[in-house]
């Protein structure tokens, strides 16, 4: 393994009844990337990230997160770990406020004990901690305000700040974007920049191109389950298969 690498898959798979939703898929994410998934619909961008945090366990190949043969963890020992799924669908806990849902993200890992049997000190330090990554996605000022009156984009902002209060290594962002109006795609856009910069590895699942092609120095693109490219932005978007299969759609 080269240094530096954080993720390995080798010859991944999974079939659901009789359909190859990931097939023989390898390759490699290093320490600090930041790397965008791309594929039609149905070509299992989802799935793998499922199967990389231990939501769909694989039907072949090897998962190796930081020398360790992951394949058989499930999700809680993987994101233990270190890696964090952020979710397509944002589904917060709709009677708790902000920043008790990140609490509780963040102390899930750590803890089984409820909240309401927590010492003061314990709570305290978890309000505040969750209070840092509430600051880091740009919410902070109404983390005591319940989910359920938030446009959707400060929803996908804590759906991103529950995945950060687990300390991940390795960020997996399923369409962040989706959903959102032009102006604030462009400002999560840039907080997922500002998050590889400090440090995260990330690896992005989104349809919006434009944004895709802007903060992603290196994209992958599945097709039918398989890669079809892996490279610097600027290549694979020339690649004249991935034109045909992808960009020439529509
Ligand atoms: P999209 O861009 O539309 O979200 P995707 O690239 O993320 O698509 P997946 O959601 O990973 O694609 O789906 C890949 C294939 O696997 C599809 O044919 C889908 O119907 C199938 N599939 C995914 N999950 C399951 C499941 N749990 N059971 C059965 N089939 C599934």
């Amino acid at each position: 393994m080269n240094s530096g690498c954080l993720l390995q898959t080798r010859g991944v798979g999974v079939r659901f009844g009789g359909i190859s939703a990931v097939q023989d898929f390898s390759f490699q994410v290093n320490e600090g990337e930041l790397v965008g998934l791309l594929g039609p619909n149905g070509a299992g961008k989802t799935t793998l990230l499922r199967l990389i945090s231990g939501v769909v366990p694989p039907s072949e190949g090897e998962i190796i997160f930081r020398d360790e043969r992951i394949n058989r963890l499930k999700s809680p020992a993987r994101a233990q770990r270190g890696i964090a799924l952020s979710h397509q669908i944002v589904r917060p806990f709709r009677s708790m406020t902000l920043i008790e849902n990140v609490v509780l993200a963040a102390g899930a890992p750590i803890t089984r004990t409820p909240w309401r049997a927590l010492g003061t000190m314990d709570r305290h330090h978890l309000r505040s901690e969750a209070m840092q990554y509430l600051e880091k996605v740009g919410i902070a000022q109404i983390a005591d305000r319940l989910p359920s009156a938030q446009p959707l984009g400060v929803l996908k902002r804590l759906e991103v700040a529950r995945a950060l209060a687990t300390k991940p290594r390795l960020l997996l962002l399923d369409e962040p974007l989706a959903g959102l109006g032009h102006a604030e795609a462009i400002r999560l856009a840039d907080l997922i920049l500002e998050l590889n910069a400090a440090g995260t590895t990330i690896v992005l699942i989104e349809h919006n191109l434009a944004e895709v092609i802007r903060i992603c120095p290196r994209i992958v693109v599945l097709n039918n389950g398989q890669k079809m490219a892996d490279g610097p932005a600027a290549d694979v978007m020339r690649n004249p298969a991935v034109i045909d299969a992808y960009l020439g759609e529509g």
